[in-house]
């Protein structure tokens, strides 16, 4: 199978008439993002062989590639496109919007095309189709030396890129993907209309049976704006997290995160030993420092400053790992002094806590020291930066790196093939730019994010929690299962 093509992008099509150039972008691309000069034959004139047409079809088709290109949109240049001048003024155009640009050459057997194109309605005549043919020979070093970023030859009937995955092994004993990664489901937004339980039920047990290692919940007292509005439901997670316990799944069960400035770390020590106990051993803990003063303030809780919110989360999980160690004795640790640690009941097993947040000097600095694994949110561009801060400091506190996981949170838009993936990305894009939003959400197929989360366990990532802009119910759980294989 050949490799992915990068995406948005300019694509240009080369080849003769029959070579299947129509056939390629039409198996690949949404029809919108196909600029052909036939079509625009027929749009303009009698039909896609009006060649009288040809000027104004032409016309036509540098705007609409221009208009894409300027949006930064995926334009595949549906063209003999044989004319040196042309290709270049086409590649410049990507260049300058910034655009990787493909040559795709359709080097379709001369024999083939010729058969292809006698059973067509209105054949090229033979001497035109022996030129073409001609130049594509020539062609193939030309594109070589024009510079373009990647060239692609297609030499047969080649099966189009799979939008979903191959099936699953029968049995996936430990939840990990292929490539190791696990994938936990956020769940961030509430839209359960009349029964609330019935759904929250639905959403977990179809997240089970998708493959989901996990289930973890927002901890905000007040719907976030990045999610939807204030008048949102939005569930204690503690609480909700108890109701799902008594599922019958294997999902593990958290917060993504806690704030460290909502309850004392005690409390947050006594529902999280508690919601492992009555999940056999399935819970979870994220912590993080705290970040918005709109739900402190309306809930009548304090908001200190981010020193202090900072000093709160590194002595909060002294707090718990101290409550859940063995023993009742008394406890004199670094920021932390307890006159007793009787606690009762303790975790089943030693319970992860999962650091959140990016910050370089105290938030890394904390997850090297009390961490089980950090949460980031995925940056490509500094993720190994994060990486390399955290790896400091557990060098500078003496904790083995391999001991503190990496974990993301991904924001993905996911659809079923390409025209849902970009469906989705017009009704969630609000004014952002459809380019800009796609490329934010990696708005993809199911098949896309799971290349993309095999590159991220390349980069050491142990666990990736998905959160869906658009879940609307267990419908859209059941659709990413492809995601956990
Ligand atoms: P174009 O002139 O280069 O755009 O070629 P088209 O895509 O219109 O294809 C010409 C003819 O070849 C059509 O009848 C297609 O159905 C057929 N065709 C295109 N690609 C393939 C292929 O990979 N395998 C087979 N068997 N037929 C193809
Ligand atoms: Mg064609």
């Amino acid at each position: 199978m050949s490799e992915r093509l990068p995406d948005p992008a300019l694509v240009v099509l080369v080849g003769a008439s029959g070579s299947g150039k129509s056939t390629w972008a039409r198996d690949r691309y949404r029809a919108e993002e196909v600029v052909s000069s036939d079509a625009l034959r027929g749009v303009v004139g009698s039909g896609p062989h009006d060649l009288d047409a040809s000027a104004d079809a032409f016309a036509l088709l540098e705007t609409i590639v221009a208009a894409r290109l300027g949006r930064g949109l995926t334009t595949v240049v549906d063209t003999l496109g044989l004319e040196p001048e042309r290709r270049r003024a086409w590649l410049a155009a990507g260049r300058a919007a910034g655009l990787p640009a493909v040559a795709v050459l359709l080097a379709t057997p001369d024999g083939e095309c010729r058969r292809r194109n006698a059973a067509r309605d209105r054949p090229v005549p033979a001497p035109v189709l022996a030129a073409q043919l001609t130049r594509v020979r020539a062609v193939a070093d030309e594109l070589v030396d024009e510079g373009w970023d990647v060239v692609r030859e297609v030499t047969g009937p080649e099966p189009p890129a799979p939008t979903t995955p191959a099936a699953a092994p029968a049995t996936a004993p430990d939840r990990r993907t292929s490539a190791g990664l696990e994938v936990v489901l956020q769940v961030s937004r509430f839209p359960w209309g009349e029964d609330p339980s019935a759904w929250l039920r639905a959403v977990a047990l179809a997240a089970d049976r998708a493959g989901f290692a996990g289930l973890a919940l927002m901890d905000h007292l007040v719907q976030i704006p990045q999610v939807g509005r204030a008048w949102d439901p939005i569930p204690e997670p503690w609480v909700t997290l108890g109701h799902l316990a008594a599922l019958d799944t294997s999902l593990t069960l958290g917060t993504l995160v806690t704030p460290a400035s909502f309850r004392p770390a005690g409390i947050v020590a006594k529902h999280a030993a508690t919601l492992d106990v009555l999940s056999g051993g399935r819970a979870f803990v994220g912590v993080g420092a705290g970040w918005w003063e709109r739900e402190h303030l309306g809930f009548g809780l304090p908001f200190p400053s981010d020193r202090e919110r900072l000093d709160l989360l590194e002595s909060g999980i002294e707090t718990m790992r101290a409550l859940w160690g063995p023993g009742t004795r008394a406890y004199d640790g670094r920021r932390v002094s307890l006159p007793e640690t009787t606690a009762y009941p303790r975790p089943v097993g030693p319970l992860p806590v999962i650091v959140g947040g990016g910050g370089e000097r105290r938030t890394l600095r904390i997850a090297a020291r009390l961490g089980d694994a950090v949460n980031v949110r995925f940056d490509p561009a500094t993720f190994d930066h994060k990486v390399a801060v955290l790896r400091g400091h557990c060098r500078e506190v003496g904790r083995d790196p391999s001991d503190v996981a990496l974990t993301v949170l991904d924001l993905p838009v996911v659809g079923r093939d390409r025209d849902d993936v970009w469906a989705r990305v017009e009704r969630l894009r609000g004014r952002t730019a459809a380019a800009a939003y796609a490329r934010r959400t990696h708005a993809g197929t199911v098949a896309d994010h799971r290349e993309r989360y095999a590159d991220l366990a390349a980069r050491g990532v142990s666990t990736v929690f998905v959160s869906l802009h658009d879940l609307a119910g267990p419908d859209d759980v059941e659709a990413l299962a492809g995601l956990t294989r």
